[in-house]
């Protein structure tokens, strides 16, 4: 059976860029921001055994389940493929997510991150049948998958798996026509079947939180105190078909000013629409590497080295045309005991788990040259 996309919260909260303090999560912090969310009247938490290291299953934990009634919210998380080696390690691993974060059942449990690279290691390993005993058990109420694919990739999987009640995706309208997310085509796939989305990477990791000036004055010409996040918000949510919009949020005033947005929700107009529109293609033309920040290449790489910061770097080089910024932060990166771009030794660790397919030793040298 689908989920009910219309009995959903607008926002869920992602538990992937929980605030840090002295290198640890930043629990009262995060408290806090649960407290904030929850008093919205929204309940969605999104977690996964590998955000923060392991350490975002059990921050669910303390800051929600043991905080609050189980009836009162509904918690997400995901299995990991790259932790799979045989059939047994799908209960080893989920009973451990259990354990972590304190809780008898998961409301929603996904197969992480399936794509081309590792759909036969899902399928190999039955994960699709094994989430339908765990349903029949009580240990989850809703199976789905979140997925960074091809689109012929998705009909095929929906096609051998019509169980899956809910599949994840990354849109945002930067990446709608890009041609390794395909969010647009994802869309109309999931919409034309009416399986309801679960949205990832709505800003874009940040990215559509702040743009150049010129492209900024677009949207406050017609909106002048609405936020350039809500913007990347407002283009999601205004999509039929979607459930609920994730945004892996770290700071409260982000978190105040996106439930603002999807609490009081308005969708685009047709000039704002226009806007998007034009904004986007102007931001087309200036080559961003398309780096979501989601750090599942960090833990793996021998040499520490920080890599979406790397990346946020390079990204600030071309978006502000300017050196002074992005060099500063990236030496206040390496001095605080991450790897230089120039220590990458070509493993290809990031690589293969990366779902933005980014050729990143390539841009290590890159930046090794312009940030060094
Ligand atoms: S290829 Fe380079 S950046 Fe990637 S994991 Fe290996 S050492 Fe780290
Ligand atoms: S490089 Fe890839 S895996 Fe690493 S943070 Fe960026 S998008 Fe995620």
């Amino acid at each position: 059976m689908k989920i009910n996309a219309d009995l959903m919260p607008k926002l869920g909260f992602g538990l992937m860029r929980l605030p840090e303090k002295d290198g640890r999560i930043d629990m009262e912090e995060v408290c806090r921001m649960v407290d904030l969310y929850m008093e919205s009247g929204m309940n969605y938490f999104d977690t996964a055994y590998v955000y923060h290291g392991g350490k975002s299953e059990v921050a669910a934990g303390e800051a929600i389940v043991k905080r609050y009634p189980r009836d009162s919210f509904t918690l997400a998380t995901k299995l990991p493929v790259w932790e799979l080696k045989n059939k047994d390690d799908r209960d080893r691993i989920f009973n451990e997510q259990l354990e972590r974060a304190g809780v008898d059942y998961y409301d929603y449990y996904l197969l992480h991150s399936v794509e081309n690279g590792n759909i036969d290691k899902y399928e190999s390993l039955d994960c699709f049948s094994w989430g339908v005993e765990k349903k029949k058990e009580g240990k989850i109420k809703h199976f789905g998958f979140s997925f960074h694919g091809s689109p012929d990739l998705l009909e095929e999987v929906l096609d051998r798996h019509p169980e899956v009640e809910f599949v994840q995706i990354q849109l945002n309208y930067a990446d709608w026509n890009n041609p390794v997310v395909c969010s647009g085509k994802l869309y109309e796939i999931l919409h034309k079947r009416n399986i309801p989305m679960i949205i990832m990477e709505p800003v874009k990791g940040g990215t559509l939180a702040s743009l150049k000036p010129e492209l900024e004055a677009k949207y406050k010409a017609i909106r002048p105190d609405a936020s350039i996040a809500s913007w990347a918000l407002r283009f999601v949510a205004s999509l039929p078909g979607v459930a609920t919009i994730l945004s892996g949020m770290s700071v409260t005033e982000q978190m105040k000013d996106n439930i603002n947005t999807l609490s009081n929700f308005e969708p685009l107009s047709d000039e704002e629409r226009s806007a998007v529109e034009e904004v986007t293609s102007i931001m087309l033309d200036i080559p961003l590497i398309g780096c979501t920040a989601c750090k599942y290449c960090i833990d793996g790489c021998p040499m520490n080295i920080s890599i979406p910061d790397v990346f946020k770097s390079l990204n600030t080089m071309t978006l502000y045309d300017e050196t002074f910024r992005p060099k500063t932060y990236y030496k206040g990166i390496v001095s605080s005991g991450h790897g230089k771009a120039s220590d990458c030794i070509a493993c290809g660790q990031c690589e293969s788990v990366c779902p933005q397919h980014l050729p990143i030793i390539e841009l290590m040298q890159t930046a090794a040259e312009k940030l060094e």
